[in-house]
């Protein structure tokens, strides 16, 4: 019996960026119809995170445990902690047909690249370096130093674009996420995918 398999969308890009906003606002849209995989990480909770619901949150031992047992998709060190993300919900959503949404920094996404080359790689860029200069001064959180680290950082990053499918400009986060949902929606009309389903269906006959 052919069974249609959902598409892992991964949702990625340089630090600062934006990510997490781009993919809150997209998770408080009624028209969304992906499911978002909550990771797991060793850091703590900041104020008014829910655990099971942000993050799973993690120690250290429990982490490298799932590590071990060989129970996250993809996991990377940033910033001193853990985050991974766990592989039996991302496997089970996929296979009851539902979309499944990954927003990840980048090591994790080259990770999952490797794994499942048939997801949708969506990198999240800055409009500029020099706009992404400004958002991380915007924080006021950390020294120029720091930001100067993080700037060489980003310029890394964007040299990775080239492992991603899109290229979605943040510049506004509601531009973000229309331009996020028509590249899925164009993605599942994708004649490779297309073809592929209904080969499937004939073969299961
Ligand atoms: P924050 O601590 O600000 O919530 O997240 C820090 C970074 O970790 C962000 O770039 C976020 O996209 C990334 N991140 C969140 N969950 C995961 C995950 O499951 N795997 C990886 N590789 N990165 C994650």
């Amino acid at each position: 019996m052919y069974k249609k398999r959902g598409l892992l969308i991964v949702l990625s890009g340089p630090s600062g960026v934006g990510k997490g906003t781009v993919r809150k606002e997209l998770f408080t849209q009624p028209n969304t119809n992906y499911e978002y995989s909550i990771s797991m990480t060793t850091r703590s909770p900041r104020e008014g995170e829910v655990d099971g619901s942000d993050y799973f949150f993690k120690t250290r031992e429990e982490f490298e445990k799932l590590i071990a047992e060989e129970k996250l998709l993809e996991y990377a060190e940033y910033v001193g902690n853990y985050y991974g993300t766990p592989l039996d919900y991302v496997n089970e959503t996929l296979d009851a047909g539902r979309d499944v949404f990954l927003e990840i920094e980048v090591v994790g996404a080259a990770q999952v690249r490797k794994k499942v080359p048939d997801g949708l790689f969506i990198f999240l860029a800055p409009p500029s370096l020099s706009d992404l200069e400004e958002r991380l001064i915007g924080r006021g959180t950390e020294d120029r130093e720091i930001i100067a680290s993080r700037i060489g950082k980003a310029r890394e990053e964007l040299e990775m674009m080239n492992l991603y499918d899109y290229v979605v400009e943040n510049d506004e986060v509601l531009n973000a996420c229309e331009k996020i949902n028509a590249i899925v929606t164009a993605e599942h009309c994708r004649r490779e995918r297309v073809e592929k389903r209904y080969l499937q269906m004939l073969e299961g006959e």
